[in-house]
């Protein structure tokens, strides 16, 4: 709770309910989760629209970030601390079996090399198998 705490008012997010539980839901998954996964991990307490402002807000100061998957299904995730990893440079695993996905680390991954004249501002790889949860 601490923490989540300390999250909002780093962000100067005032300490709503529906923020609170939305960032312990957040927390406690071990996989990124779809909007239906939050409102239903958060219970009937608070409607679409709450839901819905409290995630943008948290897309738009990077508290949380989103995964897009084929088809436009959206899937948010705690963004990785700011002082541990550029939040923009770690990379996402889909789960074929349980379409699971899950944030990676992104020392694990080389920044594509890139041509004379481009540069990159963000590094979005899918990479797509079988999660730990689902092998053997
Ligand atoms: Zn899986
Ligand atoms: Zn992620």
């Amino acid at each position: 709770m601490k923490e989540i705490y300390a999250l909002l008012e780093g962000n100067r997010l005032s300490r709503t309910p529906c923020r609170i539980e939305i960032l312990k839901a957040l927390r406690q998954a071990d996989s990124a989760l779809s909007e239906p996964e939050i409102r239903e991990k958060i219970g009937e307490h608070f409607d679409r629209t709450t839901v819905y402002r409290s995630l943008r807000s948290f897309l738009k100061l990077d508290v949380i970030h989103s995964i897009a998957l084929d088809g436009g299904e959206l899937r948010y995730a705690l963004s990785p601390e700011k002082e541990l990893a550029d939040s923009s440079h770690h990379v996402h695993f889909f789960c074929n079996d349980c379409s699971g996905v899950f944030c990676i680390s992104h020392q694990a991954f080389e920044t594509p090399v890139l041509p004379d004249g481009f540069e990159a501002t963000n590094f979005d790889l899918l990479v797509h198998g079988r999660c730990k949860n689902c092998k053997g």
